[in-house]
């Protein structure tokens, strides 16, 4: 099935074109800084992937989208020659609330619950509803599903998912944690489960997505039952320029002392914190590495400090569930950096994760799903590759595919 993936943030946009059954991508497409001057799209096709730049100054994402399907039907090099060729589409939405607990094939009432989310990420999902509404007018008879990060959360307990608040902000705000990367937690821990050759279902997993956003989720059965990141995705661990968790009383304190806006204080803690903040090199972990290899110091302190919060999660999820049969790494830290699972399992093992140095070490194969731990290792440690685009379109696929 040809499935057009899209990817809508507040001003960019990521799409590609997958031929599902094959796990085939035949176009993908990048747009950034859209809504500034030098908004600069890139489409590229099968099977050369050359990038050809399009100016976009002036539109919107959903405007940017209008365009990659012109493009799509009128380049001599693209896979498709008309609209119809595109069988569904499936879009990623960052937060879908109380209302989506599953992927969900977009019909009315989808498409006013997808409202009521908007203010849960007013920078993220209002983009993606506009690309929607754009592909429901060009593709009128292709079925659309939306992705969510948040859904695979939904079965966290209360206790799990409440703050400790007054009552009341939950109640007339919905002030509570849903989690991110719920695609990915979910595809690693059934990527795990094959690696261990055993249903998800029998499985008590913990699963570290570490890229520039970073979660750890708690999936006890093949549910998550836990995760890191909270109301919003700033909730947690340490991230590429991201804060993560911290003492609340810290913000008010700032902001008195330096008197500065609410949007100064959330530009701090989301672009400005961090392993950028800290380390005063890059929110980029090669970047840090680098840099405390040749002896810089506070780069070496970011590192430390990002290992021992995932150190600590990791711990507190071993103790949130019944049990604990393996840890799952992913994403572009978790699947590509050797030298951090080393720091990180070093401090595990007498939880019973014990890694392999070998098994760890070998790029081989790189972008295989692997064990990494020594085989009697009583938690084992799994590396699972992972790619966001593919796995909307194989959900995607999976729930048009029912119909
Ligand atoms: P995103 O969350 O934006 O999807 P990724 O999952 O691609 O990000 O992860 C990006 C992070 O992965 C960056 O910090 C990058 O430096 C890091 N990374 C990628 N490859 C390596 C590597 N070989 N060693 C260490 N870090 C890596």
């Amino acid at each position: 099935m040809k499935v057009l993936v899209v990817n809508a943030g507040s001003s960019s946009l990521k799409c590609q074109l997958i031929e599902s059954d094959g796990k085939m991508s035949l176009m993908k497409c990048l747009a950034e800084r859209v809504g500034n001057e030098d908004a600069s799209m890139s489409v590229s096709f099968f099977p050369d992937f050359e990038k050809v730049k399009y100016n976009v100054a002036g539109l919107t994402v959903a405007g940017c989208l209008k365009k990659l399907l012109d493009i799509m039907t009128d380049d001599p090099e693209s896979p498709i020659s008309g609209l119809g060729q595109i069988e569904a589409v499936g879009n990623r939405i960052v937060a879908g609330g109380e209302y989506f607990t599953r992927a969900t094939l977009i019909d009315e009432k989808a498409r006013e619950d997808l409202a009521k989310c908007e203010e849960l990420a007013p920078l993220h999902n209002p983009a993606a509803d506009e690309c929607i509404d754009t592909l429901r007018e060009m593709l009128p008879t292709t079925p659309q599903v939306a992705v969510f990060d948040t859904a695979f959360h939904q079965t966290m307990p209360p206790k799990a998912y409440m703050y400790p608040l007054p009552m009341r902000y939950y109640d007339e705000y919905k002030i509570r944690r849903y989690g991110a990367h719920g695609t990915s937690h979910r595809y690693a821990a059934q990527q795990a489960a094959n690696l261990l050759g055993r249903p998800v279902r029998d499985l008590g997993l913990i699963t570290c997505h570490l890229g520039n956003g970073g979660s750890i989720a708690a999936v006890n059965h093949g549910k998550s039952v836990d995760t890191t990141m909270g109301f919003t995705p700033l909730e947690g661990l340490m991230m590429g320029t991201r804060s993560g968790s911290i003492d609340p009383a810290i913000i008010t304190y700032i902001m008195r002392r330096e008197g500065i806006s609410f949007d100064e204080m959330d530009a701090i803690l989301n672009r400005e914190s961090g392993i950028r903040g800290v380390s005063g090199t890059s929110g980029d972990m090669r970047d840090v590495l680098d840099a405390a290899a040749e002896g810089d110091e506070r780069a070496n302190l970011a590192i430390e400090m990002y290992v021992y919060r995932i150190q600590k999660a990791i711990g507190s999820y071993y103790a949130a569930m019944t049990r604990t049969d393996a840890v799952v790494m992913t994403a572009g830290i978790g699947e590509n950096s050797a030298e951090l699972r080393e720091r990180i399992f070093a401090g595990l093992a007498h939880m019973g994760m014990i890694l392999d140095k070998d098994r760890n070490d070998f790029t081989g194969a790189l972008g295989a799903n692997r064990i990494i731990s020594i085989d009697d290792s009583p938690i084992r440690i799994c590396v699972v590759t992972t790619d966001e685009e593919m796995r909307i379109a194989r959900e995607t696929d999976a729930l048009v595919g029912r119909m």
